[in-house]
Protein backbone atom coordinates (compact mmCIF):
# COMPACT_ATOMS: atom_id res chain seq x y z
CA UNK A 1 0.00 0.00 0.00
CA UNK A 2 2.94 2.30 0.81
CA UNK A 3 4.74 1.73 -2.21
CA UNK A 4 1.85 2.04 -4.30
CA UNK A 5 0.67 5.05 -2.65
CA UNK A 6 3.94 6.80 -2.78
CA UNK A 7 4.62 5.57 -6.32
CA UNK A 8 1.09 7.51 -7.14
CA UNK A 9 2.10 10.12 -5.91
CA UNK A 10 5.38 10.85 -7.32
CA UNK A 11 3.56 10.49 -10.65
CA UNK A 12 1.28 13.11 -9.57
CA UNK A 13 3.57 15.45 -8.74
CA UNK A 14 5.86 14.85 -11.63
CA UNK A 15 3.44 16.42 -13.94
CA UNK A 16 3.37 19.60 -12.46
CA UNK A 17 0.61 21.95 -12.53
CA UNK A 18 0.71 25.59 -12.09
CA UNK A 19 -2.79 27.57 -11.76
CA UNK A 20 -1.21 29.85 -14.42
CA UNK A 21 -0.27 27.42 -17.31
CA UNK A 22 -3.34 25.65 -18.10
CA UNK A 23 -2.16 23.14 -20.42
CA UNK A 24 0.05 21.99 -17.50
CA UNK A 25 -3.29 21.66 -15.23
CA UNK A 26 -4.43 19.52 -17.89
CA UNK A 27 -1.96 17.57 -18.21
CA UNK A 28 -1.96 16.69 -15.07
CA UNK A 29 -5.82 16.38 -14.81
CA UNK A 30 -4.82 13.43 -17.70
CA UNK A 31 -2.66 11.68 -15.21
CA UNK A 32 -4.48 12.25 -12.51
CA UNK A 33 -7.66 10.27 -14.36
CA UNK A 34 -5.40 7.62 -15.53
CA UNK A 35 -4.04 7.12 -11.63
CA UNK A 36 -7.46 7.43 -10.70
CA UNK A 37 -9.06 4.84 -12.86
CA UNK A 38 -6.19 2.57 -11.55
CA UNK A 39 -7.66 3.37 -8.20
CA UNK A 40 -11.20 3.19 -8.42
CA UNK A 41 -11.58 1.12 -11.78
CA UNK A 42 -13.10 3.92 -12.98
CA UNK A 43 -12.91 6.72 -15.19
CA UNK A 44 -13.96 10.67 -14.37
CA UNK A 45 -16.25 12.67 -16.29
CA UNK A 46 -14.31 15.42 -17.88
CA UNK A 47 -16.33 19.16 -17.47
CA UNK A 48 -15.07 21.93 -19.65
CA UNK A 49 -15.08 25.01 -17.81
CA UNK A 50 -14.94 28.33 -19.03
CA UNK A 51 -12.24 30.84 -18.09
CA UNK A 52 -9.91 27.89 -16.20
CA UNK A 53 -9.48 24.02 -16.66
CA UNK A 54 -11.60 21.17 -16.71
CA UNK A 55 -12.87 19.93 -13.85
CA UNK A 56 -12.32 16.01 -12.60
CA UNK A 57 -15.84 14.32 -11.37
CA UNK A 58 -16.35 10.67 -10.09
CA UNK A 59 -19.95 9.94 -9.30
CA UNK A 60 -21.28 7.32 -7.81
CA UNK A 61 -24.96 6.02 -6.77
CA UNK A 62 -28.74 7.59 -6.57
CA UNK A 63 -28.35 10.84 -7.87
CA UNK A 64 -31.24 11.99 -5.17
CA UNK A 65 -30.06 10.01 -1.65
CA UNK A 66 -29.92 12.83 0.68
CA UNK A 67 -26.94 11.21 2.48
CA UNK A 68 -24.83 12.20 -0.91
CA UNK A 69 -21.14 13.65 -0.19
CA UNK A 70 -19.05 15.80 -1.96
CA UNK A 71 -15.17 15.24 -1.54
CA UNK A 72 -13.18 18.01 -3.21
CA UNK A 73 -10.11 18.90 -4.47
CA UNK A 74 -7.75 20.57 -6.81
CA UNK A 75 -5.06 19.87 -8.74
CA UNK A 76 -3.08 22.69 -9.46
CA UNK A 77 -0.13 24.10 -7.35
CA UNK A 78 1.43 27.26 -6.55
CA UNK A 79 4.84 26.27 -8.36
CA UNK A 80 5.69 27.41 -11.71
CA UNK A 81 6.80 24.46 -14.33
CA UNK A 82 10.61 23.37 -13.22
CA UNK A 83 10.33 23.19 -9.55
CA UNK A 84 9.94 19.13 -9.30
CA UNK A 85 13.59 19.32 -11.29
CA UNK A 86 15.30 21.65 -8.92
CA UNK A 87 13.17 19.92 -5.77
CA UNK A 88 12.36 16.58 -6.99
CA UNK A 89 9.71 14.22 -5.12
CA UNK A 90 11.92 11.98 -2.32
CA UNK A 91 10.47 10.08 0.59
CA UNK A 92 12.73 9.47 3.14
CA UNK A 93 12.17 8.45 7.16
CA UNK A 94 8.19 8.21 5.73
CA UNK A 95 8.28 11.66 4.62
CA UNK A 96 6.93 12.70 0.77
CA UNK A 97 8.76 15.78 -0.45
CA UNK A 98 8.18 17.77 -3.40
CA UNK A 99 5.63 20.43 -4.82
CA UNK A 100 1.90 20.55 -4.07
CA UNK A 101 2.43 17.67 -2.20
CA UNK A 102 0.75 18.53 0.51
CA UNK A 103 -1.32 21.00 -0.83
CA UNK A 104 -2.81 19.29 -2.02
CA UNK A 105 -1.85 15.89 -4.45
CA UNK A 106 -1.43 13.83 -1.36
CA UNK A 107 -5.08 14.41 -0.73
CA UNK A 108 -6.40 13.60 -4.19
CA UNK A 109 -5.06 10.00 -3.42
CA UNK A 110 -7.08 10.10 -0.16
CA UNK A 111 -10.30 10.74 -1.80
CA UNK A 112 -9.49 8.19 -4.59
CA UNK A 113 -8.94 5.58 -2.19
CA UNK A 114 -11.33 6.14 -0.39
CA UNK A 115 -14.15 5.81 -3.37
CA UNK A 116 -11.61 2.35 -4.00
CA UNK A 117 -12.90 1.04 -0.68
CA UNK A 118 -16.59 2.07 -0.79
CA UNK A 119 -19.40 0.05 -2.11
CA UNK A 120 -20.83 0.70 -5.36
CA UNK A 121 -24.36 2.25 -4.39
CA UNK A 122 -23.09 4.45 -1.83
CA UNK A 123 -23.88 7.98 -3.09
CA UNK A 124 -20.95 9.91 -3.34
CA UNK A 125 -18.89 12.58 -5.65
CA UNK A 126 -15.28 13.80 -5.46
CA UNK A 127 -14.69 16.52 -7.53
CA UNK A 128 -11.40 17.72 -8.61
CA UNK A 129 -10.66 21.95 -10.16
CA UNK A 130 -8.07 23.19 -10.95
CA UNK A 131 -7.97 26.79 -10.45
CA UNK A 132 -8.34 26.84 -6.57
CA UNK A 133 -5.07 28.46 -6.10
CA UNK A 134 -6.00 31.45 -8.05
CA UNK A 135 -9.68 32.31 -6.40
CA UNK A 136 -11.87 29.28 -8.07
CA UNK A 137 -13.42 31.69 -10.58
CA UNK A 138 -13.55 28.75 -13.15
CA UNK A 139 -15.29 26.26 -11.33
CA UNK A 140 -17.16 28.29 -8.79
CA UNK A 141 -20.31 27.60 -10.27
CA UNK A 142 -20.00 23.62 -10.60
CA UNK A 143 -18.46 23.83 -7.19
CA UNK A 144 -21.25 25.49 -5.65
CA UNK A 145 -23.92 23.12 -7.75
CA UNK A 146 -22.32 20.19 -6.72
CA UNK A 147 -22.43 20.82 -2.85
CA UNK A 148 -25.60 22.03 -2.93
CA UNK A 149 -26.84 18.33 -4.51
CA UNK A 150 -25.32 16.88 -1.14
CA UNK A 151 -25.98 17.00 2.11
CA UNK A 152 -22.30 17.04 3.30
CA UNK A 153 -18.83 18.22 2.32
CA UNK A 154 -15.27 16.88 3.09
CA UNK A 155 -12.56 19.13 1.86
CA UNK A 156 -9.39 16.95 1.18
CA UNK A 157 -7.03 20.12 1.40
CA UNK A 158 -4.24 19.12 3.43
CA UNK A 159 -4.44 19.40 7.95
CA UNK A 160 -3.60 21.75 10.21
CA UNK A 161 -0.73 21.16 12.38
CA UNK A 162 -0.71 17.79 13.92
CA UNK A 163 -3.33 16.29 11.55
CA UNK A 164 -5.69 18.93 12.79
CA UNK A 165 -9.30 18.92 10.72
CA UNK A 166 -9.99 22.84 9.50
CA UNK A 167 -13.56 23.64 11.64
CA UNK A 168 -13.31 27.19 10.64
CA UNK A 169 -12.12 29.30 8.00
CA UNK A 170 -11.63 32.98 8.03
CA UNK A 171 -13.43 34.85 5.32
CA UNK A 172 -11.25 37.30 2.91
CA UNK A 173 -11.80 41.00 1.34
CA UNK A 174 -9.43 42.49 -0.50
CA UNK A 175 -9.79 46.35 -1.16
CA UNK A 176 -8.05 48.99 -3.40
CA UNK A 177 -8.83 52.39 -2.58
CA UNK A 178 -8.20 54.72 -5.36
CA UNK A 179 -7.27 58.46 -4.41
CA UNK A 180 -7.39 60.98 -6.79
CA UNK A 181 -6.09 64.29 -5.77
CA UNK A 182 -4.71 68.03 -7.87
CA UNK A 183 -1.27 67.95 -8.86
CA UNK A 184 0.70 70.71 -8.45
CA UNK A 185 4.52 72.32 -8.12
CA UNK A 186 5.66 71.07 -4.58
CA UNK A 187 7.89 74.63 -4.51
CA UNK A 188 5.79 76.95 -6.45
CA UNK A 189 2.41 76.46 -5.52
CA UNK A 190 1.71 73.47 -3.34
CA UNK A 191 -1.63 75.09 -2.29
CA UNK A 192 -2.56 74.62 -5.47
CA UNK A 193 -2.56 70.53 -5.05
CA UNK A 194 -4.36 68.16 -3.41
CA UNK A 195 -2.20 65.50 -2.31
CA UNK A 196 -3.60 61.83 -2.69
CA UNK A 197 -0.45 60.52 -0.60
CA UNK A 198 -1.57 62.50 2.88
CA UNK A 199 -5.24 61.05 1.99
CA UNK A 200 -3.61 57.73 1.64
CA UNK A 201 -1.65 57.87 4.57
CA UNK A 202 -4.59 58.93 7.03
CA UNK A 203 -6.32 55.82 5.22
CA UNK A 204 -3.66 53.65 6.43
CA UNK A 205 -4.29 55.04 10.06
CA UNK A 206 -7.63 55.12 9.91
CA UNK A 207 -8.30 51.67 8.39
CA UNK A 208 -6.14 50.28 10.91
CA UNK A 209 -8.60 51.31 13.47
CA UNK A 210 -11.28 48.79 12.20
CA UNK A 211 -9.95 45.83 13.06
CA UNK A 212 -10.45 44.17 16.27
CA UNK A 213 -7.89 41.27 16.64
CA UNK A 214 -9.42 40.04 19.96
CA UNK A 215 -12.18 38.39 17.74
CA UNK A 216 -10.01 37.61 15.45
CA UNK A 217 -11.18 40.54 13.10
CA UNK A 218 -7.78 42.11 10.66
CA UNK A 219 -8.06 45.00 8.42
CA UNK A 220 -4.07 45.22 7.09
CA UNK A 221 -3.19 47.64 4.51
CA UNK A 222 -0.54 45.65 2.57
CA UNK A 223 0.51 47.19 -0.78
CA UNK A 224 0.52 51.16 -1.51
CA UNK A 225 1.37 53.30 -4.54
CA UNK A 226 1.52 57.28 -4.98
CA UNK A 227 4.13 60.21 -6.18
CA UNK A 228 4.96 61.16 -9.37
CA UNK A 229 8.29 62.92 -9.27
CA UNK A 230 10.16 64.23 -5.90
CA UNK A 231 8.59 67.51 -6.65
CA UNK A 232 5.38 67.16 -7.55
CA UNK A 233 2.05 67.50 -4.74
CA UNK A 234 0.60 63.82 -6.01
CA UNK A 235 -2.66 63.64 -7.48
CA UNK A 236 -2.86 59.99 -7.27
CA UNK A 237 -2.31 56.76 -4.89
CA UNK A 238 -3.61 53.35 -4.22
CA UNK A 239 -3.45 51.23 -1.39
CA UNK A 240 -4.30 47.77 -1.06
CA UNK A 241 -6.36 46.25 2.15
CA UNK A 242 -6.62 42.96 3.19
CA UNK A 243 -9.52 42.46 5.96
CA UNK A 244 -9.98 38.68 7.68
CA UNK A 245 -13.15 37.73 9.58
CA UNK A 246 -13.85 34.99 11.58
CA UNK A 247 -18.00 35.91 11.18
CA UNK A 248 -20.25 36.96 8.46
CA UNK A 249 -21.42 40.26 10.43
CA UNK A 250 -17.49 41.32 11.06
CA UNK A 251 -16.96 41.22 7.51
CA UNK A 252 -20.19 43.32 6.46
CA UNK A 253 -19.38 45.71 9.28
CA UNK A 254 -15.80 45.93 8.08
CA UNK A 255 -17.20 46.15 4.40
CA UNK A 256 -19.23 49.07 5.74
CA UNK A 257 -16.91 50.91 7.26
CA UNK A 258 -14.38 50.76 4.40
CA UNK A 259 -16.73 52.52 2.10
CA UNK A 260 -17.26 55.25 4.64
CA UNK A 261 -14.26 56.05 5.05
CA UNK A 262 -13.83 56.53 1.80
CA UNK A 263 -16.68 58.81 1.54
CA UNK A 264 -15.34 61.43 3.56
CA UNK A 265 -14.98 64.58 2.50
CA UNK A 266 -11.54 65.59 1.95
CA UNK A 267 -11.04 67.49 -1.21
CA UNK A 268 -9.22 64.35 -2.48
CA UNK A 269 -11.80 61.57 -3.96
CA UNK A 270 -11.26 58.20 -3.35
CA UNK A 271 -12.85 55.30 -4.76
CA UNK A 272 -13.49 51.59 -3.45
CA UNK A 273 -12.61 48.33 -5.56
CA UNK A 274 -13.43 45.40 -4.46
CA UNK A 275 -15.04 43.77 -1.42
CA UNK A 276 -15.80 40.70 0.22
CA UNK A 277 -14.03 37.70 -1.74
CA UNK A 278 -14.77 35.02 0.36
CA UNK A 279 -17.03 34.55 3.04
CA UNK A 280 -16.07 32.55 6.37
CA UNK A 281 -16.17 29.30 7.11
CA UNK A 282 -17.93 29.34 10.49
CA UNK A 283 -17.67 26.82 13.28
CA UNK A 284 -21.37 26.15 13.04
CA UNK A 285 -20.88 24.64 10.06
CA UNK A 286 -18.18 21.86 11.08
CA UNK A 287 -20.13 21.47 14.43
CA UNK A 288 -21.90 17.67 13.22
CA UNK A 289 -19.24 16.47 10.77
CA UNK A 290 -16.14 17.16 13.63
CA UNK A 291 -18.47 14.80 16.01
CA UNK A 292 -18.66 12.33 13.47
CA UNK A 293 -15.38 12.51 12.44
CA UNK A 294 -14.37 11.86 16.13
CA UNK A 295 -16.66 9.01 16.29
CA UNK A 296 -15.36 7.00 13.59
CA UNK A 297 -11.29 7.44 14.63
CA UNK A 298 -12.46 5.49 18.15
CA UNK A 299 -14.41 3.12 15.39
CA UNK A 300 -11.35 2.55 13.91
CA UNK A 301 -8.82 2.36 17.05
CA UNK A 302 -7.48 5.98 16.35
CA UNK A 303 -7.11 8.94 18.37
CA UNK A 304 -9.81 11.57 17.63
CA UNK A 305 -8.29 14.43 15.74
CA UNK A 306 -7.80 17.56 16.89
CA UNK A 307 -9.72 20.51 15.10
CA UNK A 308 -8.54 23.89 14.36
CA UNK A 309 -9.71 27.17 13.39
CA UNK A 310 -7.55 29.20 10.58
CA UNK A 311 -6.83 32.10 8.71
CA UNK A 312 -6.23 30.44 5.48
CA UNK A 313 -9.29 30.22 2.89
CA UNK A 314 -10.36 27.29 0.69
CA UNK A 315 -13.00 26.23 -1.70
CA UNK A 316 -14.44 25.32 1.85
CA UNK A 317 -15.23 29.14 2.59
CA UNK A 318 -17.51 29.18 -0.58
CA UNK A 319 -19.58 25.77 0.52
CA UNK A 320 -20.02 26.79 3.69
CA UNK A 321 -21.71 29.88 2.50
CA UNK A 322 -24.32 27.98 0.95
CA UNK A 323 -25.26 26.90 4.59
CA UNK A 324 -24.29 22.70 3.59
CA UNK A 325 -22.23 21.27 6.17
CA UNK A 326 -18.60 21.10 5.38
CA UNK A 327 -15.31 20.11 7.35
CA UNK A 328 -11.54 20.76 5.84
CA UNK A 329 -8.54 19.13 6.31
CA UNK A 330 -9.46 15.93 5.55
CA UNK A 331 -6.67 15.29 3.09
CA UNK A 332 -2.71 15.13 3.73
CA UNK A 333 -1.43 14.92 7.20
CA UNK A 334 1.99 17.26 6.90
CA UNK A 335 3.09 20.68 6.55
CA UNK A 336 4.95 23.47 4.63
CA UNK A 337 1.85 24.51 2.24
CA UNK A 338 3.25 27.37 -0.13
CA UNK A 339 6.92 26.91 1.54
CA UNK A 340 9.85 25.01 -0.02
CA UNK A 341 9.77 22.52 2.51
CA UNK A 342 6.50 21.23 2.12
CA UNK A 343 6.12 18.00 3.17
CA UNK A 344 3.52 14.37 3.90
CA UNK A 345 3.84 12.35 6.70
CA UNK A 346 3.39 8.72 4.46
CA UNK A 347 1.60 6.84 7.00
CA UNK A 348 -0.42 9.11 8.38
CA UNK A 349 -1.79 10.16 5.47
CA UNK A 350 -2.69 6.86 4.74
CA UNK A 351 -4.76 6.33 7.81
CA UNK A 352 -7.15 9.23 6.49
CA UNK A 353 -8.75 6.84 3.81
CA UNK A 354 -10.13 4.65 6.61
CA UNK A 355 -11.26 7.87 8.28
CA UNK A 356 -12.62 9.65 5.23
CA UNK A 357 -14.29 6.19 4.02
CA UNK A 358 -16.53 6.08 7.15
CA UNK A 359 -17.85 9.56 6.88
CA UNK A 360 -19.35 8.74 3.63
CA UNK A 361 -20.40 5.47 4.70
CA UNK A 362 -22.25 6.81 7.68
CA UNK A 363 -23.52 10.02 6.21
CA UNK A 364 -24.96 7.62 3.23
CA UNK A 365 -26.74 5.62 6.12
CA UNK A 366 -27.63 8.53 9.04
CA UNK A 367 -27.74 11.70 7.12
CA UNK A 368 -27.08 14.94 8.89
CA UNK A 369 -30.50 16.52 9.35
CA UNK A 370 -31.78 18.68 6.33
CA UNK A 371 -32.00 22.50 7.11
CA UNK A 372 -35.48 21.80 8.03
CA UNK A 373 -34.58 19.34 10.71
CA UNK A 374 -32.43 21.80 12.48
ZN1 LIG B 1 -5.00 23.69 -1.49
Amino acid sequence: MVEEFTAALRSLVDEESPSADTAAVERCGDRLAAVGEAVTGAAPERLALSGGPSALVWRRGDARAPGRVLLLGHRDTVWPLGTAAERPFTVEDGRARGPGVFDMKAGLLVGLHALARLAPHVPVTLLVTGDEEVGSAASRELIEAEARACGAVLVLEGAAEGGALKRARKGWSIYTLHCRGVSAHAGLEPHKGRNALVRMAELVAESGRLGAPERGLTVTPTLARAGQTVNTVPDRAELHLDVRARTAADQRSADESIRRLAEAPTGVEVRVEGGINRPPMEESAAAALLERAARHARELGARPPESAAVGGISDANLVAALGVPVLDGLGAVGGGPHAEHEWVDVDATLHRIPLVTALVDGLAAHPLPGPEGM
